[in-house]
Parts: structure tokens; sequence; C-alpha cells
């Protein structure tokens, strides 16, 4: 997918999210909050729902939570713009109540359909809820700061989810707020793994198609596992290949804090 469909996807998703009925969230809200940030990015971020500043304003994470997320990300050197930033449910909880799961249900498509897009290598999950859809069963107390893979159903076909704490719970409770900043610290490795297992994944799936015969399941398994294997393209119209590199220009496995994009 090019930069423009994605960005068209993304958008076809959005305007479904800002006059969807499905659920009673609807009939509170001044603006849904489909989710923003850079359509190409490797890493998603998921929060729980919009609060009242992302209900005025209909974007995600632009009160305190917000702010504090901001500054989590500039901790290890990142902007929110180069990170795609959502929620479990679009629409504001009135009195930012928890969601109910019948209104989570009702929204889980939108997020589902977004991940199909992103395709990204790491999920971080903002909070209880977002992390009992990535990491179904954990508890936060103990997962904060860990990976695990993702269920493709998700709709993350090829991911790794990242726990966190709340931006707001972090705001509320200054051990949170320092568990938070020491976990972020754990995101560029989480990354790093995530594109590495991207690699593997690839290599295994098409070193299993050699000998199967044909181009057909290659352009296939190549299909599914885009854009961790833009590189391979080339390959495939050349067969006698022996090598897949991640053709990431951003990508330099020596540098621990790494330059993402
Ligand atoms: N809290 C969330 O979970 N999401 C937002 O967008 C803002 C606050």
């Amino acid at each position: 997918m090019t930069e423009v469909e994605r960005r068209q996807a993304l958008e076809t998703i959005a305007a479904e999210i800002r006059t969807c009925t499905d659920c009673r969230l609807h009939q509170g809200r001044t603006l849904a909050v489909p989710g923003e940030g850079d359509p190409e990015t490797e890493v998603v971020f998921v929060g729980e729902g919009p609060g009242f500043n992302e209900d005025r304003l209909g974007r995600p994470f632009v009160g305190r939570a917000g702010d504090l997320l901001v500054k989590l990300l500039a901790a290890i050197g990142w902007r929110r713009e180069e990170v795609f930033i959502t929620n479990v449910v679009k629409c504001r909880p009135p009195d930012n109540r928890d969601p109910l799961p019948d209104e989570i249900a009702a929204c889980s498509k939108y997020l589902k359909r977004q991940l199909e897009v992103l395709d990204p290598a790491v999920v971080v999950t903002l909070g209880r809820y977002s992390m009992a859809r990535f990491m179904p069963g954990a508890r936060i107390s103990s997962a904060h700061g860990t990976v695990r893979p993702i269920d493709p159903e998700t709709g993350a076909r090829s991911a790794l989810a990242f726990a966190m704490y709340h931006p707001a719970a972090a705001l509320r409770t200054p051990a949170i707020e320092r568990d938070s900043y020491q976990d972020i610290g754990g995101v560029p490795a989480a990354l790093l793994d995530a594109r590495r297992r991207r690699e593997t994944l690839v290599t295994e799936t098409v070193g299993q198609l050699e000998g199967t015969g044909g181009v057909g399941p290659i352009l296939q398994a190549v299909a599914v596992l885009e854009p961790a294997v833009e590189a391979a393209s080339s390959i495939v119209a050349e067969p006698g290949w022996e090598e897949i590199t991640s053709g990431d220009p951003g990508w330099d496995e020596a540098t621990p804090q790494l330059t993402l994009f």
C-alpha cells in the first residue's frame, strides 16, 4: 500500500467514525476522535477513550494526559507526529467513566481496520482497556514495560504489544509516573525486536515457499507481510536471492537510542 493509499484508507475509516451511531456514546459526543498521526509509522499508541478536551477538538490526547504523553515520547527522542495515536473507543464516555463492554465491542471494528491499514510493528497500550485488547489476561501491575506478540485477529498482523500505564494514572500517582518514564525507555528496543521478528517471519515464509514453485505464493506472502518486506519485491523478480534486509533507511542496529523514521 502506498502512503497516499494508506492516508486515504485511514480517512475513509475516520469519516465513518465521525458519523457512527453504533453505540450510545454517539449521543453525548461533541466530536468523535478517530485518531491521528503518521500513516507510515511503525508504532501505534492506543489509549482508552476521548476525554473532555479530545471531545471538543476531535483529536486524541490533547489534554493533560496528552501533555504527559508528549513528554514521555520526548524522553526517547520521538514526537507525536511520528507515531499514530488512537483509542479503544472513539467517542467520549459521559463524565469520563470507563467504556462499557458493549461500547468497546461496537467500536472494535474501527481500531481493527486502522491497524490493518497501518500494519504497525509495535502497538503501545496505554492503560488497562487497551492492554486487555492486545494482551488478554495480563495485569497492568506486572505487564507494564513488557512486550508480547499480538494476535493478528486484532488487525495488527505482525506486531508486538508493549504495555504502559495510562498517562492519566501517571498524573495521579508519582510512582506510576516514574514507572512510565522507565517503561517508555523500553519502546525503541521493542521496535528493534519487532523489526527482527518481522524479518524472520518473512525469511521463514519465503523460505518455506522456496521450491513450491511459482512466484504466486511468494507474491502472496509479500502482500501479507508488506511493508516490512518492501525490499523483497525486487527479490521476487530475481530468483536466486539469498537475503532480505529491512529496506528501512532509519534502521541502525548498533544504535540503542534508535533513529526511528
Ligand atoms: N485519554 C485517553 O485514553 N485517550 C485520549 O485521547 C485522551 C485521554
